[in-house]
């Protein structure tokens, strides 16, 4: 009696009245689906947009960044799994409603509004009215999630997504269901609806040691980037810090990174990058048509761009993105 089923995520939670769904932040108060996050972000923060990361969207640009606990995944290797694996009572919360978030954003210099640190399919509610309220007022929103949400509910926050960063963890659904507790093919759809959406859409990855660091699992993902999002996408390779339950493992080794980036130009994508490696050749973006280096970064700094009006300066061809 009164069960109700969250269609949500595909974990797709039978919830009776009183219990949480599996990311602690939605409940069955009597027989009605409620969120216990709207509202109330756990993390509030200006970042640079190149933080998400987004390379090829408004650089140098501030995104207004909010997070609410909890999440629909539970990585091993989760970097914020103080908030993330946490219901909202151990938490310290803000009210901050959406047109005050949206305020916020404006007063702080912000282009964008970004819902992030834990996943936003999980504050849904939250991160669409603030989507719907940061496009009146002239804001782009980003999405930095695992994309592991249901297709209606997706299509529909896309109406008010300029932007995502999308987390594909790995390319077997036996990687997802050890490392985070879900299932692959619905992140595949998210990424590709997204991507006809016309939201602007760029991947990352993070490359585990002894999980997902065998050059054939970097290939497999970079064959399926390429054929099913195409070679535009930027694939940022992420490089692990020990976290969380995965504190037993070494950091990735660096020649391993490199070997990532070099295997993605291999398989012919255009922008495949480095990330938490400052200094690394992988930090910047080349032009596919002349090789030569259109944005020079220092960790999140630009210190070079050749990149005017969505065009290389040197060869005059358009680079793929959201540049104004
Ligand atoms: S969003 Fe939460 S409650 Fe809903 S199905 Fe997913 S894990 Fe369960």
């Amino acid at each position: 009696m009164n069960t109700i089923i969250c269609d949500l995520c595909p974990k797709h939670c039978r919830l009776r009245p009183g219990d949480r769904g599996n990311c602690r932040v939605r409940t069955n108060q009597d027989g009605k689906l409620q969120t216990l996050v709207y509202g109330n972000p756990c993390a509030v923060h200006v970042d640079p947009i190149e933080k998400k990361p987004l390379f090829h969207f408004l650089p140098t640009s501030k995104a207004f960044s909010i997070a609410t606990a909890g999440c629909n995944l539970h990585c091993k290797y989760c970097q914020n799994w103080q908030i993330s694996q946490r219901p909202p009572e151990e938490t310290n919360n803000y009210d901050m409603p959406p047109e005050i978030v949206v305020e916020k954003a404006i007063e702080t210099d912000c282009q964008s509004i970004a819902y992030t640190y834990t996943d936003p399919v999980i504050f849904y509610e939250y991160a669409f009215d603030t989507s719907k309220a940061a496009h009146q007022k002239g804001i782009r929103n980003v999405l930095v999630t695992a994309a592991y949400i249901e297709q209606k509910p997706l299509k529909d926050l896309c109406k008010y997504t300029d932007a995502a960063n999308v987390d594909l963890k790995g390319i077997t659904d036996e990687f997802y269901r050890k490392m985070s507790d879900a299932t692959l093919q619905p992140v595949l759809d998210a990424i590709l609806t997204m991507i006809k959406l016309g939201v602007w859409v760029e991947l990352t990855n993070l490359i585990v040691p002894t999980w997902n660091d065998q050059e054939k699992d970097i290939r497999q993902l970079c064959r399926w980037v390429y054929k099913n999002a195409g070679p535009d996408v930027p694939m940022h390779f992420s490089r692990f810090w020990p976290q969380h339950k995965l504190k037993n493992l070494p950091p990735t080794p660096l020649k391993v990174m490199s070997r990532a980036w070099e295997i993605a130009k291999e398989e012919g994508l255009h922008f495949p990058y480095v990330g938490n490696v400052p200094g690394h050749p992988g930090n910047n973006t080349y032009c596919p048509h002349d090789g030569k280096i259109i944005i020079r970064r220092r960790g999140y700094m630009i210190t070079e761009n050749h990149v005017i009006n969505g065009h290389c300066t040197f060869c005059k061809n358009s680079i793929p993105g959201v540049w104004s």
